[in-house]
């Protein structure tokens, strides 16, 4: 491989560690990650767990050293032969599952990706499940190519000032360092794409990420063909205006499905991840009108092989632009399309209140043969948001069904916890990870072990706050009190609060101190104290969620809490990892009924750490009475009236039920009562809310009856 040629070649034992390094298999692989654990310990955590980056900076006596040391020879060993025959594997879920289904592949558009953090490639949920989507499909064997954007310059670095306000801090990925390479057309060659953007043309390369058995593909227009301006379409994802984002749906939706075939790649699906990617139905018309197809036809053909997930109901979270700003930006992508230019920006038709405009949505539902939402409860709230689009048609009829989220259970879930699982419901339980049956042994593990399971996890994610503090305090030279505000006073065997997502303001972040008294009275209670650690971005152009993430960081730095509530900053992949981990409680309080699912408290939850959520998203359908606890404050008109009877019955669960039982001590200091919500949240969770379970429903409710739909088309 190039990558490295600067470099003096690695010793023969260990010659496949650069391609180990540069696949992302490697993350969620336990060998995978020993290997690069074991090599340097020191880089591993210097570098954030990028392998790539450790093989640059590396010694090069560490590295002999590991070449003649017999046991990592081994390790490393058993990782390359883990890694070829995830790749190669013939027996897996899918082929055994649909043996007759030879060589159909699904394209997966999504704008962002949450995979690593070493690729910051994305903002939050959406990424984050995309990622764990793909991660998922290559594990059961799914034939799926992801397609989305390499951003030079990712998503933003979140620095907070003395006063508490966000600032973006953007940073040039060091490509180098980056589990990426350049994708190769079927001859050899760097694939570059042309992609027709108003009355010019606009190249965009292609970008190879390998996710073991399946591969994601990124297109990027910082080329030095391309003027400046298109260079800096793809810098930054959801950084631009209006403008900026239309063209870069453009580039996603058209160039997506040109890359592909340029790469020899000829999907027979395409799963469009929001709505951002609704472009790839305009390319696709376009192609079978050039073969002679009529519109009608061709739209009647791409709706068969196309399935479309939608993500939220906020507004504002639907992309819609003004025609004239379409119209501009596709002006040169018509082609014989040309005639029927009125019946396709028709498609996007919709007007949500104050005139129609070009609605990303609205295209995707009216183009797609299948559509989902992420939660039951989200589907009902689609049928009725999306309603005008079907006129006339009853709830039931609307052409909207769920399938709710889940999380990618290896990635997530923390070794130790893995450790535990293997001991008590067999070696194989990765394998059967989504038959509930087999969770029902978690009930059987001894509380103790199971409790020192989790105070270790605490304590990793205390001694993972305090670095971050302390590199704050002696490298950023911030002040002392930002430095009491990153949690260096938290105490790690106190019960641990845990709050991170985005800041946006339905999820209402401050919630928690609607009664500052009340809640410090909880907090700083002396035989048995609580502490909240907060972690999120606000969206850089939400001066709302800023505002939120303000007022939380000012309680942070408030005396009257006594250093028990802290703000961790520059939430990421890595953080959310100690985090959703290493936390007591999860808490979730959005406005009801604008979370669509959330995924992080399913991420806690199989690590054991219960759930304290409002029953909005999947927790509507994840709670059982006993596997977490549901904040239900009643209902209102007065939207401040409900967030004051959330806030009082967050603290009567707080002060009544979550304090009382985790503090409920036997001689042996293990809450066993406790240990009881703990079990059933793993028992309960883990099955259901597994990308496992996620995957093989989207198989085999969405994407199997678009591959025979296509055969037959073919046919
Ligand atoms: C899981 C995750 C999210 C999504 O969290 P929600 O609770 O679903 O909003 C966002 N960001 C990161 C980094 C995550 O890991």
């Amino acid at each position: 491989m190039s990558r490295y040629s600067g470099l003096p070649p690695l010793p023969e034992q260990l010659s496949r560690l650069d391609e180990l390094a540069v696949d992302l298999w490697w993350s969620w692989n336990r060998e995978g990650r020993s290997v690069f654990r074991r090599l340097d310990y020191t880089l591993w955590r210097a570098t954030a767990h990028n392998p790539v980056r450790m093989l640059w900076m590396i010694a090069r006596a560490k590295i002999e050293a590991a070449a003649d040391d017999q046991d990592f020879v081994q390790l490393y060993q058993r990782a390359i032969s883990a890694l070829d025959g995830a790749r190669a594997a013939r027996n897996t879920w899918w082929t055994n599952r649909f043996p007759d289904n030879g060589g159909q592949t699904i394209a997966y558009f999504s704008a962002e990706f949450a995979l690593h953090q070493s690729l910051p490639i994305y903002a939050g949920g959406l990424g984050v499940l995309a990622g764990d989507h793909c991660k998922e499909a290559g594990d059961l064997g799914v034939p799926l190519i992801g397609v989305g954007f390499m951003y030079p310059q990712g998503y933003f670095h979140q620095n907070v000032s003395q006063d508490g306000w966000q600032e973006e801090v953007y940073e040039r990925l060091n490509w180098a360092d980056a589990p990426i390479e350049q994708a190769l057309t079927p001859d050899g060659k760097p694939c570059v794409t042309a992609v027709p953007l108003g009355d010019r043309t606009v190249l965009v390369a292609v970008w190879h990420v390998r996710v073991g058995r399946a591969s994601l593909y990124l297109l990027d227009t910082s080329l030095e063909e391309n003027a400046p301006w298109d260079r800096e379409l793809s810098a930054r994802l959801y950084g631009g205006d209006r403008e900026t984002r239309v063209q870069q749906e453009i580039i996603l939706g058209i160039g997506g499905v040109r890359a592909l075939r340029a790469l020899g790649v000829e999907p027979a699906a395409f799963h469009l991840n929001e709505g951002h990617a609704g472009f790839v139905v305009l390319q696709r018309i376009r192609d079978l009108v050039e073969q002679g197809s009529s519109f009608d036809a061709a739209l009647e053909d791409i709706r068969r092989t196309t399935i479309f997930t939608t993500h939220t109901p906020v507004a504002a979270g639907h992309d819609a632009f003004p025609f004239s700003i379409v119209e501009k930006h596709l002006a040169g992508c018509w082609g014989t399309l040309g005639a029927n230019r009125d019946r396709f920006l028709a498609l996007g038709a919709y007007d949500s209140g104050g005139g129609a405009l070009f609605n990303m949505t609205a295209l995707a539902l009216r183009s797609a043969g299948a559509v989902n939402a992420v939660s039951r409860l989200h589907g009902e709230v689609t049928r009725a948001m999306w309603a005008p689009m079907w006129p006339g048609a009853a709830e039931a009829e609307r052409p909207v069904t769920s399938v709710t989220n889940g999380v990618h259970v290896p990635t997530w879930l923390a070794a130790d916890m893995s450790d535990l699982f293997a001991r008590h419901l067999g070696s194989d339980w990765m394998e059967r990870q989504d038959d509930p049956a087999m969770w029902d042994a978690v009930l059987a593990i001894p509380d103790a072990d199971l409790w020192a399971v989790r105070q270790a996890l605490r304590r990793y994610l205390f001694t993972f706050v305090r670095e971050r503090a302390r590199h704050r305090w002696t490298d950023d030279r911030v002040g002392a009190p930002r430095v009491v505000a990153a949690g260096t006073l938290l105490e790690s065997d106190a019960l641990t609060i845990g709050f991170a997502r985005r800041f946006a303001a339905y999820k209402r972040p401050d919630l928690v101190f609607a009664d500052a008294e009340r809640l410090a009275r909880i907090l700083n209670a002396p035989e048995r104290p609580a502490q909240i650690i907060f972690a999120g971005k606000a969206h850089p152009a939400d001066d709302v969620g800023k505002q939120h993430l303000q007022h939380v960081y000012k309680r942070a730095l408030d005396p009257m809490f006594g250093g028990r509530v802290a703000f961790v900053d520059d939430y990421d992949l890595h953080v959310a990892h100690f985090l959703v981990q290493g936390c007591d409680v999860w808490l979730n309080n959005p406005r009801k009924p604008f979370e669509a699912s959330g995924t992080s408290g399913m991420k806690a939850a199989i690590n054991g750490v219960p759930h304290l959520s409002i029953g909005d998203g999947w927790w509507a359908e994840g709670f059982n009475g006993k596997n977490g606890w549901t904040i239900d404050g009643g209902s209102a008109d007065n939207p401040d009236v409900v967030d004051a009877l959330d806030a009082a019955a967050l603290y009567e669960l707080l002060e009544n039920e979550i304090v009382p039982a985790f503090y409920d001590r036997g001689g042996d200091g293990v809450p066993r009562r406790w240990l009881t919500t703990v079990k059933e949240a793993i028992r309960s969770v883990a099955p259901r809310f597994s990308a496992r379970r996620m995957v093989k429903e989207y198989a085999e409710r969405m994407y199997m009856p678009a591959l025979r739909a296509e055969k037959e088309v073919k046919s």
